[in-house]
């Protein structure tokens, strides 16, 4: 992984091959869903889907797969191929979604730069809008001998499935006649039984290797309220059942999901190619295509867990800004072009992986370098006081913007006596290539003077308070004879009598083991302690006025983002987002 690549050239090159897009290619070649139609007219001949379950707000690894589903999407159809991407809550099951994760979901989607919005239709899509078309397929497989009602409870189902070496065992519904499981399949509908009395199973084959198709069950009585359909139902349909029908119903080409459902394959085709042959789809039916889920190092992607940090306040939120989850990285300071830079860079494979978090670091410090104003910022003040430089007097100052953009003109800031220096900027007692202010040392104050430390006060304690030196009148930089002072250490500093106080937080990592959940490990023993640390700081003047959700650089320190929900004017929050250069690698 190449750190420093520079992300004006990524954005140019042309997106790297990957083995999705090479089964793209191979269907294009063959034509295989060219010249579709639909009553709107002719199809794009790459459709996906991002297939979220309102169940918990997005993550990092979801970013991932709405970057791939959405991004080749939009790829082919900026190449004329066609291409659209929809967006499909997965809510069948009615006891666990919410509509406050729907909303949630959507707007991460859009914040992420993307839309299901195509030649003018709307390409939003509920599971449960086919909850209707689910159960006359149901039917129609019972219909077909691929179905049967078996009565048995759960437990005994499950005992007889069987295991890796062993095979299943048939129920003895099995043989249950057609008619008998389509009226006892509409009783379960019209809620005559309770729940777990009955359920609908699809019958392939109790020996196959595959325990997936082990007639697995495809319809369940839940007698519980559903977040869009109300008490309309009482049986649901299972995820295996739903997902593939509602692929194909939307006229999916590449069913894009996560190696966990690579079993689940079989069962999907299955599904398809028999309602196929019942006349209710036509090839070229969707296919399903499994790629790597992300695994990102000092973080957990996973939605129960996230819920349990938030829920036993080991954070402040769905959105603090340590969580990996879209509204935390927001909040942290992220964009959208660094998190789809980063999914870029990360490309799509086969086999499971590790991904370092640095790599995402590195994608925001990539993304925003070209493009965020610089300012200064002392955030561990200490109080220098220039004992030749008149009290009152206010000397004009400027500095760019943007070290490589002069287009973005000025900051304009005054040298004054008073000025707030950082505590680590000076020391009595210098190790060695120590640069910077100590007792007979000179430094540049950065855009200022070239000043020589004459001493220190401290309190009882022996703490360093004041800091005292003298500045060369002839040394400010950019006039004619500042070159003449040549000082090894160059500080950055806010003058006290005009600078602007900002309550600025110190995020981190979240935990500080690479691997928090792996091998099931408690996830919160592994906290970081140090996430956040709060400090009180000084920025020059200019900053007064930022809005809350801007991006600024704070020069020979870090990356931050004003706070989105607490920072306003006159009460300003900053939230570090990542440092100027990797400190976690050693
Ligand atoms: P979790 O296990 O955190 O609850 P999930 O897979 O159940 O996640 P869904 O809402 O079902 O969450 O996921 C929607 C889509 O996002 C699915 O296609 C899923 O495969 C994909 N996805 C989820 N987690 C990741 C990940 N870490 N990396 C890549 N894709 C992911
Ligand atoms: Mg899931």
């Amino acid at each position: 992984m190449n750190q420093k690549s520079n992300p004006q050239k990524d954005a140019a090159a042309p997106a790297p091959s990957n083995f999705l897009r090479q089964i793209i290619e191979k269907d294009l070649a063959a034509g295989h869903y060219a010249g579709r139609q639909d009553g709107h007219g002719p199809l794009p001949q790459v459709i996906t889907r991002f297939p979220p379950e309102p169940n918990g707000y997005l993550h990092i690894g979801h970013a991932k797969s709405i970057c791939l589903n959405f991004g080749l999407a939009k790829e082919y159809e900026e190449r004329g191929v066609g291409g659209r991407c929809h967006i499909r809550f997965d809510d069948t099951n009615p006891v666990k979604e919410d509509t406050e994760y729907v909303d949630s979901i959507l707007d991460a989607v859009q914040w992420l730069g993307f839309s299901w919005e195509h030649g003018g239709q709307t390409h939003l899509h509920y599971a449960s809008d086919y909850f209707d078309s689910l159960y006359q397929f149901a039917e129609t497989l019972i219909q077909q001998g691929h179905a049967y009602v078996d009565s048995q409870d759960a437990e005994t189902i499950r005992a007889a499935r069987g295991n890796l070496t062993e095979p299943g065992k048939n129920s003895h519904f099995r043989d249950r006649p057609a008619d008998e499981s389509l009226s006892l399949f509409r009783e379960m509908r019209d809620g005559k039984y309770a729940d777990g009395e009955h359920v609908l199973r699809a019958r392939i084959d109790m020996a196959s290797p595959n325990i997936m198709m082990r007639d697995p069950v495809i319809y369940r009585i839940r007698h519980a309220h559903h977040h869009r359909t109300g008490d309309k139902w009482c049986i649901y349909p299972m995820y295996d059942f739903t997902h593939c029908i509602s692929d194909a119903l939307e006229r999916i080409t590449h069913s894009i999901c996560t190696l966990e459902f690579e079993n689940n394959r079989p069962l999907y085709d299955w599904i398809l190619e028999r309602l196929r042959d019942a006349g209710v789809f036509a090839e070229p039916l969707p296919h399903q295509h499994e790629f790597s889920r992300l695994n990102l190092t000092y973080t957990i992607t996973s939605k129960r867990k996230l819920l349990q940090l938030v829920e036993e306040k080991r954070v402040s939120g769905w959105d603090d800004p340590r969580m990996p989850t879209i509204v935390g990285i927001r909040r942290r300071g992220y964009t959208p072009e660094s998190v789809r830079l980063f999914c870029e860079r990360i490309g799509v494979a086969k086999a499971d992986s590790w991904i370092e978090m640095s790599v995402l670091e590195q994608a925001l410090r990539d993304d925003l370098d070209p493009r965020v104003n610089r300012v200064s910022a002392v955030l561990r003040p200490l109080k220098l006081i220039i004992d030749n430089f008149p009290e009152g007097r206010m000397e004009p100052c400027t500095s760019p913007h943007h070290p490589h953009k002069p287009e973005l003109g000025l900051r304009n800031f005054h040298f004054s006596r008073e000025l707030w220096i950082e505590q680590e900027d000076f020391t009595e007692t210098p190790p060695k290539g120590y640069f910077r202010l100590f007792p007979g040392n000179r430094v540049r104050l950065r855009h200022g003077f070239v000043i020589e430390c004459t001493g220190c006060e401290k309190d009882a304690a022996g703490n360093v308070v004041t800091v005292h030196a003298n500045y060369f009148e002839d040394s400010k930089s950019g006039t004619p004879g500042s070159n003449n002072y040549k000082v090894k250490g160059n500080i950055h500093w806010v003058s006290a009598a005009e600078a602007v106080g900002a309550q600025v937080r110190l995020y981190d990592r979240l935990f500080s083991d690479p691997h928090p959940d792996s091998g099931g490990k408690d996830f919160l023993a592994a906290l970081n302690p140090n996430s956040l640390e709060t400090v009180q700081a000084w920025l020059e003047p200019g900053a007064a006025s930022t809005e809350a959700g801007t991006r600024l650089q704070f020069e020979r320190h870090c990356y931050f983002v004003a706070d989105l929900v607490d920072s306003k004017p006159g009460a300003l929050v900053f939230n570090r987002s990542v440092g100027l250069k990797d400190t976690w690698q050693k």
